[in-house]
């Protein structure tokens, strides 16, 4: 009985002592855990491993954290990369760390890929539809660039889409944007009179003038046949002076005026004589940069010695549109200079045909022709296009040549472009022809000093059994070097 207490008793010592051991090692291990645990230090990098950087544009790492328990620690640390922000490809962002003297290292994947997308520029905020055409009035005028194909306006495809334009781009890499341009509906246009014949007519004194009266169009350009127009005004053929119509229609309440211009008819000068210096040949008379203020002028005096020329023009003057038709009337040839004379068309083939073309449609509208010949603004030679764009007048004389046109140069200079006085545009001029084989002449219709200087160029042209000859697309062909 004893002996079983005994027994019992020693069993409890040993639990108790086992015991105590037990727990006094678990709060050893717990003590050393949480101490080791105080000590340990957080360190990561911010921001994903796996980063995108876009081309062509500089890397900026997002950075590392360091902390213990959320408090901050004092640390060392060396950043490198292998990064060439120009070239597409995976690169690595290292990070080398020292605290309390232990190294960690941070690895970012970093891949350089092109992530923007292109820029559209469009100048126009909205777009005007055509009521007559439905078309838009003006094609909007933009550059798509982006950050690495540069520039990729070409690229750009246009959409109408009833209230809005859409133009939208695709960079090499996918990246798409789009600009959308609200579209305005242009109102109906209003009903118009339209004349029969020429806005403006020269008749000479005592020749018969006959009306060719007008009708009534809608202002998209139909005619409405049993619109009747009155005519008020006269023209006295027997009296020199200004005449003008008006043409009125009461129901719509609209007219239009023509001018009418009775002249005197200026008689040839006949070249009687036969054996002079010039004797047959043939000298090409050129006026350029009009029609303008005094080119009605010009042409009576060339009248006078039935002198015929080429007009190489512009619509500088926009008034004196309808001196083309009178130049054309009076047998002279009318070819292409420039619509804007502005160096601009030298920017691209695009800028300088579209100034090209919207002369000729003048002309056309006011001669009834279209012209294959002009002259470039500053002659083929010129340097000043070089500013606008390099080898230009290469391209372009190609180009034009290549389409059915031909230019034309000059080989006698009057210098009355750069401020030759009257007696020194006369002087340039007949020096010039007597030594040159096909004389062109570069003269310009806006000038004074030429205008007072013509008719003694033509009575000695004349006198000295010269004649007077135009150009067409064979030419005397007169091309100077190209420079550009
Ligand atoms: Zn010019």
């Amino acid at each position: 009985m004893i002996f079983h207490k005994m027994r019992v008793s020693e069993l409890y010592k040993v639990f108790v002592i086992t015991g105590i051991l037990l727990v006094i090692i678990i709060n050893l291990v717990t003590i050393i855990g949480i101490r080791h645990n105080l000590n340990k230090v957080n360190v990561e990098l911010i921001g994903d491993t796996n980063l995108l950087a876009n081309i062509n544009e500089e890397y900026k790492d997002p950075g590392i954290n360091v902390n213990r328990h959320g408090r901050t620690v004092k640390y060392d640390v060396h950043e490198s990369n292998n990064i060439d922000i120009t070239k597409f490809g995976n690169y690595i962002y290292e990070y080398d760390i020292v605290v309390d003297g232990k190294t960690y290292k941070l690895t970012r994947n970093v891949e350089v890929v092109d992530k923007s997308m292109p820029i559209i520029n469009v100048e126009e905020k909205e777009l005007i539809r055509d009521y007559c055409s439905k078309a838009i009035s003006k094609e909007p005028t933009y550059k798509a660039t982006d950050n690495y194909d540069g520039d990729i306006t070409d690229k750009v495809t246009k959409k109408d889409n009833g209230s809005t334009y859409l133009l939208s781009v695709v960079d090499s890499h996918g990246n798409k944007n789009e600009v959308s341009i609200p579209i305005k509906d242009q109102e109906e246009p209003k009903n118009k009179i339209v004349l029969n014949g020429y806005k403006t007519q020269t008749i000479y004194i005592g020749n018969e003038y006959k009306d060719q009266g007008a009708k009534v169009y809608t202002g998209c350009g139909i005619e409405l046949p049993d619109e009747s127009v009155t005519v008020e005004g006269n023209v006295d053929t027997n009296t020199l002076g200004t005449y003008e119509l008006t043409y009125k229609n009461d129901k719509y309440n609209i007219s239009a005026k023509r001018t009418i211009y009775v002249t005197k008819k200026t008689e040839p000068v006949v070249n009687e004589e036969t054996d002079k210096p010039g004797n047959g040949k043939v000298v090409y008379l050129t006026f350029d940069d009009g029609p303008g203020g005094y080119t009605m002028q010009f042409l009576d005096i060339l009248d006078k010695y039935n002198a015929k020329a080429t007009f190489f023009v512009t619509n500088q003057f926009t008034s004196y549109q309808w001196v083309l038709g009178e130049e054309a009337r009076r047998g002279h040839t009318v070819a292409v200079h420039s619509l804007t004379h502005n160096w601009n068309i030298y920017n691209s083939v695009e800028a300088y045909k579209n100034d090209f073309n919207a002369m000729n449609d003048i002309i056309e509208q006011q001669t009834g022709k279209r012209s294959n010949i002009f002259r470039f603004p500053g002659g083929s030679s010129n340097t000043v296009s070089r500013g606008h764009s390099r080898g230009i007048m290469t391209t372009l004389s190609q180009v034009m040549q290549s389409e059915g046109y031909q230019y034309f140069d000059w080989n006698v200079d009057s210098n009355d472009a750069a401020g030759a006085n009257s007696t020194q545009v006369y002087n340039n001029v007949i020096r010039g022809i007597k030594n040159t084989s096909k004389p062109v002449i570069l003269m310009h219709d806006i000038k004074k000093s030429t205008l007072n200087a013509l008719d003694d160029m033509l009575r000695y042209m004349t006198n000295n059994g010269y004649k007077f000859g135009t150009l067409d697309i064979n030419g005397p062909i007169v091309h100077h070097g190209i420079n550009n």
